[in-house]
């Protein structure tokens, strides 16, 4: 199947029992067995429903993979596989990421004895930092909040060279626009929350694994640990994919638009947005994704919090919003929002500074988000 068809038919074949052409919402915590450990293939909500199931095993599909669990958020699924280290392992993430992993990493995590080190997004700055004690690479790419793209083929070659694995977060490319395990990586992982359930109406998280002994552990940690999506989210997640393609062109043909208005404004400073002939990244985007999305970051000519609100304050169509990756606009002010939690000198040096502003491009109609950035922009 190819990737449209598996948004609508992959894990959602018709229900045995009824003939429901939707896979039901099987609302249930239990099973009933018909002896002691005899039953269906079910036992326990958290250990297995037969809903959540249907997604997971469309998640694979959609990302090339073989195995997929699936999590009550981002973060949860994020939890699972740090959970599978030691005290004493040690992780190198590129340093542009979202927030809330990097409190993850160093907030529940260090305590623990894992290590992390936080380095640029060349393939030499992860070389350069490997220790005995490497596990794991981290990246994302494109990155939050500033959508650098890292070469995930050339960083998965530098990490098998020395028995590392790579986790990619898949998040803001969505496999529409990009599947990492192709590349090389080892394991994706999405907050579905985002454009996989594409409605803001959801929290949920999954990971997409091929190495078989991972997969064991992680299925494991996932029923240990206990972090499961219900099966009603599961459901709308899976509704929200079946329009994952249609969504992510028009992201994309908005985004592109908004960048060109963007770059050419005299009030605005700088715009971060792969899809531009002029972005730094835009040859590697075009070697590794099929598309690039619909996140832009930018920076406004008068770069504090305060000019900031105004400009936010005007805008009529756009929320101020935490979150991205659905059907409407939403921006954002990462350095008081989704990445407060980096303390404020390393916002610094990785360029997340008080002039920065983040845009989920949504679907509506790209002349009236225009228009709306454009009476805002005369904050
Ligand atoms: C939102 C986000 C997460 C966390 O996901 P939740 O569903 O909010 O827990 C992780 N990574 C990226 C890139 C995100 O944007």
């Amino acid at each position: 199947m190819k990737f449209n068809t598996k948004t609508i038919h992959a894990g959602q074949m018709p229900d045995k029992a009824t003939g429901a052409v939707v896979i039901p919402i099987y609302q249930t915590s239990t099973y009933k067995m018909d002896e002691i450990n005899v039953h269906k293939g079910y036992d326990y909500s958290r250990s297995g429903n037969p809903t959540r199931n249907s997604l997971e095993e469309c998640l694979a599909s959609l990302e090339n993979g073989r195995f997929a669990l699936a999590f009550s958020s981002g973060l949860a699924a994020e939890h699972a596989v740090l959970s599978t280290l030691k005290p004493g392992d040690h992780i190198i993430a590129a340093e542009d990421m979202y927030g809330g992993t990097y409190r993850l990493f160093e907030e529940v995590f260090k305590p623990y004895g894992i290590q992390f080190s936080y380095v640029g997004g060349n393939t030499i700055d992860f070389e350069k930092a490997i220790k005995q004690a490497t596990k794991i690479f981290w990246i994302e790419s494109p990155t939050n909040p500033l959508l650098r793209i890292i070469d995930i083929a050339k960083v998965s070659a530098i990490a098998h060279k020395n028995n590392i694995k790579v986790v990619v977060d898949n998040t803001f490319a969505s496999p529409y626009f990009q599947q990492p395990l192709l590349l090389g990586a080892d394991l994706v992982i999405h907050s579905t929350t985002k454009y996989i359930g594409g409605h803001s109406d959801l929290i949920g998280g999954a990971l997409i694994v091929n190495d078989e002994e991972w997969y064991t552990r992680l299925k494991f940690l996932q029923n240990a640990i206990g972090a499961v999506p219900g099966a009603f989210d599961c459901w709308l997640t899976l509704r929200g994919i079946k329009t994952l393609s249609v969504r992510m062109k028009k992201h994309e043909e908005n985004a592109l638009q908004i960048a060109y208005f963007l770059e050419s404004h005299p009030k605005i400073n700088k715009v971060y947005y792969p899809g531009l002939p002029s972005d730094p990244f835009h040859n590697l985007a075009k070697q590794q994704m099929t598309g690039f999305s619909g996140m832009i970051s930018f920076k406004l000519d008068k770069g504090d919090q305060k000019a900031a609100n105004s400009f936010f304050k005007k805008l009529k169509i756009i929320s101020l919003a935490e979150s991205l990756g659905g059907v409407e606009s939403l921006i954002c002010y990462p350095s008081a929002m989704t990445h407060a939690s980096i303390p404020e000198a390393q916002r610094n040096a990785i360029g997340v500074t008080k002039d920065l502003i983040r845009l989920s491009v949504g679907i509506e109609d790209a002349e009236d988000l225009i228009e709306d950035l454009s009476n805002a922009i005369n904050y």
